[in-house]
């Protein structure tokens, strides 16, 4: 196969490249796409939570982000499932944020006065409110809000079907590590594997939490670093335990359709170690037993480790890399890189396509130009 002809090409396959992917071949763009893994294997770590309430520190340039990823997930569902041929679904009546303590319960208080005027459905409950809707939550749960549209999406569906869409648009897939890039003082010309060269007019670089890398090669500062989360899935059991997601500080609880339940995540500095460890699962398991007592007699069904590409200001690097004329960077969606998909894919289709400026909070050249 050829790859001359290619107009973009995208340096990993994970939820962000495929969607960008995905969005670029809408385009009528020729798309290559090179991963060392199978595309879609990293980002499968994720619970698939779409929660921007729950994530936000505060107002600002993330969550205005968030909120219009949240807005645009039905249509971006709608129409992977028609060009996918799956049955892709955001799940669930939502999520429950709750909190054990009266610490907790006054940082509650606090997010629902700035939260409940953002225009999601937002309300305060008491702990005897959430054992209604869910009545197997522990006794030491003292209140929650709920929140409706913070739903959830089964993120190995998600890749399947981005996976699949993209092979429908004619996107192509290469299995391969890409070690160098072929530049003029300003412009890439190719990418190259061990074994190959790909030509492109335009190269966006994707590579979650190995996206530092192309820092160095390019000569601009791409201050992204893994984050490990260990999480883990119990079950499946019936009765269904749980409906809405639970959520509180350093856990949460997401009820799969299946009848499993996904108990996350620890956040571990240690490099690009996958491995799951002892005490990650004993504190996965704990946690999710202080929030349903019933747990602790479920079965682990599985466990498993991801890097989440965390940037040292905490938001995604979108757009043009500085004084590079046709390389492009989307990378460092930490916690939340399911959730921004459809608006990074969006944004990224802009700078693409358009040249447009994307927010200047998203602005690669925020760390600096080149070093
Ligand atoms: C435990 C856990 C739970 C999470 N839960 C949620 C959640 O509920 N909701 C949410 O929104 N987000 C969640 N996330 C975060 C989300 O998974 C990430 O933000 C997202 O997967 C990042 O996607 P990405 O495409 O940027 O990176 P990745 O999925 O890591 O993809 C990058 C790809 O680039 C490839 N690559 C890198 N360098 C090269 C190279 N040189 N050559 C070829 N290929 C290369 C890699 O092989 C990889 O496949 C969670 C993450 C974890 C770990």
């Amino acid at each position: 196969m050829t790859y001359e002809d290619t107009d973009t090409l995208i340096i990993g396959g994970g939820v962000i490249g495929l969607s960008i992917a995905w969005h670029l071949s809408r385009e009528n763009q020729a798309v290559t796409m090179i991963d060392s893994a199978e595309p879609g294997q990293s980002s499968r770590a994720a619970a698939g939570m779409l929660a921007p309430l729950a994530e936000a520190r505060g107002p600002g340039p993330f969550l205005d982000l968030a909120l219009e990823s949240l807005r645009r997930y039905p249509d971006f569902v709608e129409a992977l499932n028609e060009e996918s041929g799956l049955d892709l679904e955001i799940c669930g009546p939502g999520m429950l944020r709750v909190a054990r303590t009266a610490e907790e319960e006054s940082a509650l208080g606090e997010a629902f006065e700035w939260q409940a005027k953002l225009g999601l459905p937002l309300c305060r409950l008491t702990g005897e409110e959430v054992r209604r809707l869910e009545p197997d939550t522990a006794a030491r749960v003292r209140a929650a809000l709920l929140s409706p549209a913070e739903r959830h999406i089964e993120p190995r569906l998600l890749l399947a079907g981005l996976t699949s869409a993209c092979r429908n648009r004619g996107v192509r897939f290469v299995s391969g590590s890409v070690t160098d890039m072929e530049m003029t003082s300003e412009r890439v010309i190719a990418a190259q594997t061990n074994s190959d060269r790909f030509p492109c007019q335009t190269l966006v670089i994707a590579g979650g939490a190995w996206s530092k890398f192309w820092g160095q090669i390019l000569g601009v500062s791409v201050p992204i670093q893994p984050l490990r989360g260990q999480i883990l899935a119990l079950g499946p059991c019936q009765p269904i335990l749980l409906r809405h997601t639970l959520y509180t500080h350093g856990a949460y609880l997401v009820p799969r359709s299946d009848g499993r339940i996904v108990a996350g995540a620890t956040e571990e500095s240690v490099g690009f170690e996958t491995q799951t460890t002892a005490y990650g699962m004993a504190s996965l398991r704990a946690n999710a037993e202080e929030l349903i007592p019933a747990l602790s007699n479920w079965p682990l069904q599985s466990a498993w480790t991801g890097l989440r590409p965390l940037s040292v200001d905490g938001l995604p690097l979108l757009g043009r890399v500085p004084r590079w004329g046709n390389i492009h960077i989307a990378a460092g969606h930490g916690r939340n890189g399911i959730l921004l998909a459809p608006v990074t894919a969006a944004l990224m289709a802009d700078s693409i396509l358009h040249d447009a400026k994307l927010p200047e909070a998203f602005d690669p050249a925020r760390f600096g130009g080149r070093l």
